[in-house]
């Protein structure tokens, strides 16, 4: 199982991914972790990358591609895997199309998971406090909707063409939504 989770941020695509990815033992590839996890080690690529997390930019496509091309090629990602946060941009989907095709790979399924933009802020806000992420501020919460908006929705329509979308709506309870997401993929 090849998977890409898609919504804007506080759509739940950590949750939800982390729970799908126990269930079909496939790891679970969030480039929002793995950059924060850069951040915290305070490594070349975590000191790139952090200037624009903090503002809620997008990291450059060559810095982002790069990582993801490295980190499918492990072994534990033969067997399947779970993206989250990638790919936010269409040059990233050109990019992850690339890597899979070299490969004889292709993706299996794109879940969006549909949230009201109110409720995602009031989870941001919430999020803030209990985690303390430095990008959970209201204005960065702000610029990072607009940018989902601008760069990553119109993807959503490049995977509906290809017939692998599946649109799961976020604003259930967790379970809730997690089993809407495995009969949907397991019918
Ligand atoms: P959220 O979806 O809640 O905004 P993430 O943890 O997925 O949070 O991402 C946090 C930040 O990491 C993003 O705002 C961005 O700066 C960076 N990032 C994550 N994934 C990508 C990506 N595919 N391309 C560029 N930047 C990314």
């Amino acid at each position: 199982m090849r998977i890409v989770f898609m919504g804007p941020p506080g759509a739940g695509k950590g949750t939800q991914a982390a729970i799908l990815s126990r269930l079909f033992g496939i790891p679970h590839i969030s480039t929002g972790d793995i950059f924060r996890a850069n951040v915290s080690e305070g490594t070349p690529l975590g000191i790139e990358a952090q200037r624009y997390m903090d503002a809620g930019e997008y990291v450059p496509d060559g810095v982002t591609n790069a990582m993801v091309r490295d980190r499918l090629t492990h072994g534990d990602a033969q067997p399947g895997f779970i993206l989250d946060g990638y790919p936010r941009t269409v040059e990233q989907v050109a990019e992850l199309d690339a890597m899979l095709r070299s490969s004889g790979q292709k993706l299996d399924a794109v879940i969006e998971l549909t949230v009201d933009i109110d409720v995602v802020v009031q989870r941001l806000v919430q999020r803030a406090a209990e985690q303390g992420r430095p990008d959970d501020t209201e204005d960065v919460i702000r610029r990072r909707l607009e940018v989902y908006a601008e760069q990553t929705a119109p993807l959503i329509a490049v995977y509906k063409d290809h017939g692998i979308l599946i649109r799961i709506d976020g604003l259930g309870d967790i379970d809730s939504v997690s089993n809407a997401i495995a009969s949907a993929i397991n019918p």
